[in-house]
């Protein structure tokens, strides 16, 4: 019989970002930096991929440090509400991003803490940290897993794959505009 770890270890899975996403995340990041912005990703799972097609930013009463993003927790859930519905149920919520300005793509300790618990509520969610600066900004990204006995659950943060790929027009979220509308920082 196998480790309790050997176990739960989590199934690697590739995740497949769409360009516009990557391209939009980096805009974001570009726009803040050098303080840390972020958001969440959205679109499905299905069997060993994760497909992200859409995201969202941070959201209007989000908190953004140099090393530190807090963001604005109840208009992210009426967004992911909005866009599941939109959509038929097609869009759902698969992790959080953020940006590491002048940083690394490496998880922090409070981004492992946030990780933990997103995980506590939400089946493997993912993590995305696009770092850089200037133009030149890259992604990475974990996913998350619970592991342990109940009362010690601990994380366990596997790095994934990344493929970046152009989504089809027809998909849902590919021609979504992020941000909110009475978000300070949008965009243009
Ligand atoms: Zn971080």
């Amino acid at each position: 019989m196998p480790a309790p770890s050997q176990m739960l270890r989590s199934r690697p899975v590739i995740v497949w970002l769409s360009s516009h996403v990557l391209r939009l995340m980096c805009r974001h990041a570009r726009e803040l930096s050098p303080l840390e912005n972020g958001g969440i990703l959205l679109g499905w799972r299905s069997g060993e991929y994760d497909i992200v097609v859409d995201l969202r930013g941070p959201g209007p009463c989000a908190l953004h440090g140099r090393h530190s993003f807090i963001p604005d927790h109840a208009w992210q859930v009426s967004e992911i509400n909005r866009a599941f519905e939109a959509s038929c149920g097609d869009l759902d919520y698969l992790g959080d991003w953020h940006s590491h300005p002048d940083g690394i793509a490496e998880m922090s300790d409070l981004d492992s803490a946030t990780l933990l618990r997103i995980a506590r509520r939400v089946n493997a969610p993912l993590m995305l940290i696009v770092a850089g600066s200037g133009a030149d900004w890259s992604p990475q990204c974990w996913k998350g897993q619970l592991a342990g006995p109940l009362l010690w659950r601990r994380l366990v943060a596997a790095p994934q794959e990344l493929k970046v790929f152009d989504p089809s027009a027809a998909w849902p979220g590919s021609s979504t505009v992020i941000g909110a509308a009475s978000d300070p920082h949008k965009i243009s």
